[in-house]
């Protein structure tokens, strides 16, 4: 399977960084000249600095109208760098990470998410973003809701990481990005390495295609592992895959409509009657009842590992959240607009034309 991740501001390329780390090809797209040089393992050569013109390499500050147009104004040489890669044939999927509270990459992925489905219409866009804390404030939640309904428009899956839920308590924030960072990679990671393994009963790209073209609905992993001596039952380690602790987002996972389970670990614990029974369960949980599996048997490892991708999510408290807030805050500024319109207007009334008064 051929997948290119793009990174875009700051969140993203950070993110896209630890993905080159662990040999994915990568690319990463900035307004800020300092955080791309900042970056370890994406190479120098794939680093691309847009929006030069506007605002000199400093970046825009959490400005998504600003994130929007450098994507814009040098999207022809980013499609040119894709091309560059990638060639024309054949690529499954575009991964575009991204933190949904910024203005680079809240701005500037949905303009590219758009451009990668005109240009590889055979190919999926997946967006994967960090929603943003709480405490960051109104204008994080506000750019986030904007960039969550375009985003909803072209992005064939968007998988939403709720920075409050993977947050533990206690870290301070870069601790915490750092962590949040490593666990999004790492079950990608996983999930990725472990499509077109030959085997008799394993995933390949076009199930994970199959499961992620989900019009622009939301998509999350979980993930959950054990070491193999002291597993005692892998129907339960399964299960626990998509309990709510386990996976990127609030989400109800009954309104999903498809998944994908892939279960790695040494042969002896893979039991059919413990997997099938965890796998029954699901498949009529969830709404479209259809969950493709890939086992994994694998001898030399001592722990059992579940990666689970859940998509066509359309029922998410994290996403709620952030739509009613910056709703109701558009709601209450166009409210005080129109009161200070109306008030402008009550105490300038009746003035004269000063100038006519004036000598
Ligand atoms: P941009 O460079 O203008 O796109 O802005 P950022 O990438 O800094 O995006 C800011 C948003 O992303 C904030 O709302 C943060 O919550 C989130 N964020 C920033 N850095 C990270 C990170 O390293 N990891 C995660 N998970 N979230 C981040």
């Amino acid at each position: 399977m051929r997948a290119l991740i793009i990174g875009i501001g700051q969140c993203g390329t950070k993110i896209a960084d630890l993905f080159a780390l662990v040999d994915f090809e990568t690319l990463a797209i900035n307004t800020s000249k300092g955080d791309l040089e900042y970056l370890k393992h994406v190479p120098h050569e794939r680093r691309i600095l847009i929006g030069d013109s506007i605002v000199g390499g400093k970046g825009v500050n959490a400005n998504p109208i600003l994130g929007r147009e450098a994507m814009k104004r040098d999207l022809s040489m980013i499609m040119r760098k894709i091309d560059s890669i990638m060639g024309r044939e054949d690529i499954d999927i575009f991964f575009l990470t991204f933190g949904f509270g910024g203005g680079t990459g809240a701005g500037g992925t949905p303009i590219l998410a758009e451009a990668l489905k005109n240009e590889y219409p055979d190919s999926l866009v997946v967006a994967i973003g960090a929603l943003p804390l709480k405490e960051e404030g109104i204008r994080p939640t506000i750019n986030a809701a904007i960039t969550i309904d375009k985003l909803s428009k072209v992005a064939d899956s968007i998988v939403a990481i709720d920075n409050n839920k993977l947050r533990e308590s206690g870290d301070d924030i870069s601790k915490a990005y750092e962590k949040i960072n490593y666990t999004i990679v790492e079950r990608i990671a996983s999930l990725l390495a472990l499509i077109d393994i030959p085997g008799e009963q394993t995933l390949d790209g076009s199930d994970l295609k199959f499961v992620l073209k989900a019009f622009g609905s939301f998509a999350t992993i979980g993930y959950a592992k054990e070491d193999a001596s002291k597993l005692k039952n892998l129907s339960r380690l399964i299960l626990k895959s998509f309990e709510s602790e386990g996976l990127y987002l609030e989400a109800n996972i009954e309104s999903a409509l498809y998944g994908l389970i892939a279960i790695h670990g040494p042969p002896e614990v893979l039991k059919a009657n413990e997997i099938f029974e965890a796998l029954n369960y699901l498949t009529h949980k969830i709404k479209g009842k259809q969950i493709f599996r890939g086992f994994y048997p694998d001898p030399r490892e001592r722990e059992v590992e579940v990666v689970t991708l859940l998509s066509g999510i359309y029922e998410s408290k994290s996403i709620e959240d952030i739509i009613i807030t910056a709703r109701n805050y558009a709601q209450s500024f166009m409210e005080a607009k129109e009161e200070a319109e109306t008030k402008k207007k009550e105490l300038l009334q009746g003035l004269p034309d000063f100038d006519d008064i004036y000598p």
